[in-house]
């Protein structure tokens, strides 16, 4: 018997925890409890402050949305009108020397002239072979082919989108794209080039609202603060130790036991796996019949999930589209000319940390699996 039951437990305080939470509780039909090892809730997009007062978004920094719900409560967490800035993008690409405005495929007018004549040469024969096309591109690579031809694909979209993800462009699928990553129009590039001009602000967050005070975590802190109190507990006593999936008892470090229904479960799945005692679900050979736990994760952030019921009584999270922008703006402002570009370095790091040694070389070494696509 445990100490507690709730009809459905939510591990993580992060954007897609809070994002089950928010909903249980507009719905206030099943009991529920969230739950989080950290003091505060934002997960990865969470805020580290210093002593001093200095703050360090840990991850997400931009945020945008086209889900009424979603904005619905952001806006409850933080309604005031001083609670935000507004911020225009500033973004750049670091190209041979050269400062490439984002989106770098709109902007080859900016490159040096081999370059250009490689991609408007990529980009006509991809105009061409999309008026015959008559099947969707399977993936993020034959899309990026598509739009942009082997030009745009080999300078920029696919070593650069491989350092974001660190997965292959191969190997990603191309639905999400949609306005994410801007296709460009052949005849506007060719025309800027012979100008020599520079394409618009481009995107959906082209411009973005940023919270006043407490950086990108202070609007996760801010959401939490919505949810009642006694449905919380964050630190030690959130932590867990132990998942008991027969029983459906989790065990926390403070040796409470909290017994559920349904669990909705946000952190990594191989912590969740090593809490269950079932690493064996990561090792099993290629091939093996050995179910993987796949339907179990819940990887993006908090736009309005739609939740099912496993027959394990697990719930996996789906969303339907990433609400808030992956780390994907080739950002930072063109100030010092030797810094290494971009806030993806330390994605890039987070990810490696996740890869095979032999992948994690690859990315270090910036050698990318595209060019022997048999080994991908
Ligand atoms: C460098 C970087 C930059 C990014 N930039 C952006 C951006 O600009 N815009 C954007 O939209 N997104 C960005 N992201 C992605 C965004 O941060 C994530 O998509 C989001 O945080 C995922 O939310 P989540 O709730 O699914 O998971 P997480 O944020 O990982 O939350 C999981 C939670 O589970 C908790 N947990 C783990 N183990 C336990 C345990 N044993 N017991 C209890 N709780 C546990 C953790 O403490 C954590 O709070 C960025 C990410 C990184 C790393």
């Amino acid at each position: 018997m445990a100490d507690i039951n709730v009809d459905v437990l939510v591990i993580g305080a992060g954007p897609t925890g809070l994002g089950a939470a928010k909903r249980l509780n507009h719905i206030n039909g099943p009991s529920w409890m969230i739950v989080d090892s950290n003091e505060k809730a934002g997960g990865l997009a969470s805020t580290d402050v210093t002593p001093e007062g200095f703050l360090y978004d840990v991850g997400g920094h931009v945020i945008f949305s086209h889900y009424k719900y979603f904005d619905d409560c952001i806006e409850e967490a933080l309604p005031k009108e001083d609670d935000w800035f507004d911020h225009e993008r500033v973004s750049y690409v670091r190209y041979k020397g050269l400062w490439v405005p984002y989106p770098f495929q709109n902007n080859i007018s900016m490159l040096p002239k081999e370059d250009q004549v490689k991609c408007i040469d990529g980009l006509i024969d991809s105009a061409l072979e999309c008026r015959v096309a008559n099947t969707k591109p399977k993936n993020f690579d034959e899309w990026i082919m598509r739009m942009t031809g082997a030009g745009v694909a080999d300078i920029f979209m696919r070593p650069y989108n491989y350092k974001v993800w660190a997965v292959p462009t191969t190997k990603m699928q191309a639905e999400w794209l949609g306005e994410r990553v801007a296709a460009p129009d052949v005849k506007t590039v060719v025309k800027n080039v012979i100008l020599g001009k520079v394409a618009g602000n481009w995107g959906p967050n082209n411009t973005f609202r940023f919270p006043a005070r407490d950086g990108t975590g202070g609007i996760w802190i801010a959401v939490s603060n919505t949810l009642p109190e006694d449905k919380k507990r964050y630190g030690k006593q959130g932590e867990v130790t132990k998942v008991d999936a027969d029983k459906k008892v989790v065990t926390f470090s403070d040796g409470t036991t909290i017994g559920y229904g349904s669990l909705i479960n946000t952190m990594a799945v191989d912590q969740l796996a090593e809490k269950m005692g079932n690493m064996s679900w990561f090792s099993s050979p290629r091939g093996s019949t050995t179910p993987r736990p796949m339907s179990l994760v819940s990887v993006s952030a908090a736009s309005a999930p739609s939740a099912s019921v496993t027959s394990a009584g697990f719930t996996s999270l789906r969303t339907t589209a990433p609400s808030i922008a992956p780390p994907s703006s080739p950002t930072t402002r063109p100030t010092t000319s030797r810094r290494r570009t971009p806030s993806s370095l330390p994605y890039t790091r987070l990810m490696a940390a996740r890869l095979t040694p032999a992948k994690r070389r690859r990315a270090r070494t910036g050698r990318s699996c595209w060019r022997c696509p048999s080994r991908q």
